[in-house]
């Protein structure tokens, strides 16, 4: 049985209702063998990258993974579902690659993805323009791509920030639209890099977004501008909250995990494996 190995890409702020208006053929390839819809970040969930970027690592939501807004790291960290599934031995060697830094590094409320077991890449930029976001999000490319190469890498969140800068600068205008149609391109780049492994090994690809914007661009608030988020995937995993994505990379590792070993199950306590949160 092959272990499964799990792609997480994450494109921040990209607005549902303007994703489906703009050009994303990356993005209508995934869908086409797997799924892609919209979901709403329900009342315990915070339409701020920090808190949500937290609920999708973990599964959880703030009052249990405490990290509330971009600036204040929680007293206790949740890990993230590339540091459990490392913990138990089912990841070799996990990576990901971000240009805010608060994913990978320790600044503001990160690093939301735990260095210790994960190979976590930030990238310096100058200042958090769009512009430096353009360069910033092809050096996460780049870098993906390069530690990609490395057979030994079986998880991966890659993480891509240019369209919600543009949407905090121009609003949901032509050139936001634009920004979500060069994240589509970069991801495509990613994944016909990943092409040549998974002709031999079993990925899965998951993208998301942590909120959305409003008109005039912005987010924090409770209209359904900001909580209407969405995911696409390759494969249908039932995700319907973004709190079940956590849990389902988990599923598809653990289960290969299972699958090879002699009736050996993962440890499992309520800490490590967050339930569903199907509503
Ligand atoms: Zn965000
Ligand atoms: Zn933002």
């Amino acid at each position: 049985m092959t272990t499964a190995k799990v792609l997480l890409v994450g494109i921040d702020g990209v607005r549902f209702d303007i994703l489906q208006q703009a050009r994303t053929p990356t993005l209508d390839r995934l869908a086409g063998s797997g799924c892609h819809h919209s979901m709403a970040i329900p009342e315990e969930g915070i339409t701020v990258s920090g808190p949500m970027w937290s609920s999708i690592l973990t599964g959880t939501w703030p009052t249990e993974h405490g990290v509330y807004d971009n600036s204040t790291a929680p007293e206790r960290r949740l890990p993230d579902v590339f540091t459990r599934l490392g913990r138990q031995g089912m990841l070799t060697r996990p990576i990901a690659v971000a240009a805010w830094q608060p994913i990978v590094a320790a600044t503001g409320c990160g690093p939301l993805v735990d260095p210790t077991l994960v190979d976590c890449v930030p990238i310096d930029m100058p200042d958090e323009s769009p512009e430096s976001y353009i360069a910033g999000d092809r050096t996460v490319l780049q870098i993906a791509q390069a530690r990609l190469a490395d057979p030994a890498v079986d998880a991966a969140f890659v993480y891509f920030g240019e369209v919600d800068e543009v949407g905090h600068r121009d609003g949901v205008s032509d050139r936001y639209r634009a920004a979500i149609e060069r994240a589509d391109s970069l991801l495509g780049e990613l994944l016909d890099h990943l092409d040549a492994r998974t002709d031999r090994e079993d990925w899965t690809v998951i993208v998301t977004t942590d909120h959305g914007h409003v008109d005039g661009g912005g987010h924090g608030g409770t209209t359904l501008a900001e909580r209407q988020v969405w995911v696409t995937s390759d494969r249908e995993l039932g995700i319907v909250s973004p709190v079940d994505i956590a849990p389902a990379i988990y599923e598809l590792v653990s289960a290969g995990h299972h699958g090879n070993s002699c009736g050996h199950q993962a440890e499992s306590t309520p800490d490590t494996v967050p339930a569903r949160a199907h509503t």
